[in-house]
């Protein structure tokens, strides 16, 4: 079930831009993500257990973007959008409304640029409109000669085993799908990367697998990998926190320990394990020649 709800601001500009991202700007045409990846950090009461069962679309987000575009275009305010922070753009849904490639056409329009992050094959449907984005987008004057492109593209990937994902992603395709899908794109000459974000403790994390991962990303032709760690939030039933541990509690009952172990005080692993990952990472993408960062 599909609510159409109206919105009275769409374009949401953050205080500063995001290191890893690059986005200055967030947009979500739709509310909750039929992905319904047990980890989202979106997840709570609100959108319930399935997120496709209380999906929102903001059905006037168009003509308020555009509004919006243009309030900043006056200002000179250009700056990288990210679509989405807190759904999939091209989550089934939106063959039916149609927002991602009406936001697209008002990007191209305005010239702002865009980061794509997704778990679909469907963004190849808009290769046209993007590949003008990326000619055409104007960027902030300090990414000018760093970025050089108006567009960037992120496939999200928590672990390259389908036997994983299909239980915690399972809305979205196999991360060996998305890679291919992320090849045709580099084939077409876009700046592509992957989020391997985040890795799973004790699932997808150990030195072997995020050198599978990166390998794997290089092979496919990402231009850049972004590894970081897994963050469980809420004590509600359908919080990410208590549906992962559902989920280990099933798949990996001899994991549970450790999990309440690495998120005994925070929602996050303490500092020495991102230290550590961050040492890995580092080594391994020297060792692949591929960018821990998108510039
Ligand atoms: S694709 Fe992103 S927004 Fe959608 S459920 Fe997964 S993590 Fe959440």
């Amino acid at each position: 079930m599909i609510s159409e709800i109206h919105v009275k601001s769409i374009l949401n500009k953050k205080k500063k831009r995001d290191d890893w991202f690059l986005d200055e700007y967030t947009v979500n045409a739709y509310e909750g993500c039929s992905m319904n990846c047990i980890y989202c950090y979106v997840r709570g009461s609100k959108y319930g257990e399935n997120m496709a069962e209380r999906l929102s679309v903001k059905i006037n987000a168009p003509e308020v973007l555009e509004k919006q575009l243009q309030f900043r275009v006056k200002k000179n305010q250009y700056g990288i959008v990210v679509l989405s922070s807190a759904t999939d753009v091209y989550m089934p849904i939106d063959s039916k409304y149609g927002m991602t490639q009406k936001f697209l056409l008002l990007f191209l329009k305005y010239k702002f640029p865009v980061h794509i992050i997704t778990k679909s094959d469907r963004i190849l449907n808009d290769a046209e409109i993007l590949k003008q984005l990326d000619a055409d987008a104007i960027l902030p004057d300090d990414l000018k000669n760093t970025l050089k492109r108006g567009l960037i593209i992120s496939f999200s990937i928590s672990s390259l085993d389908k036997s994983v994902t299909d239980h915690l992603e399972p809305g979205a395709i196999a991360p060996i799908k998305r890679l291919e899908t992320m090849q045709q794109l580099k084939e077409k000459g876009f700046l592509v990367g992957v989020n391997c974000l985040p890795v799973l403790p004790f699932i997808s994390d150990s030195s072997a697998q995020i050198e599978e991962m990166i390998s794997t990303s290089k092979k496919y032709g990402a231009d850049y990998v972004l590894v970081g760690g897994l963050t469980l939030f809420g004590n509600e039933p359908a919080s990410s926190k208590v549906l992962f541990y559902k989920f280990l509690e099933k798949y990996h009952p001899h994991l549970v320990t450790q999990y309440k172990s690495l998120y005994r005080i925070y929602p996050y692993p303490p500092k020495a394990y991102h230290d550590n990952i961050n040492t890995i990472v580092k080594k391994l993408c020297e060792k692949y020649e591929i960018r821990n960062s998108i510039i």
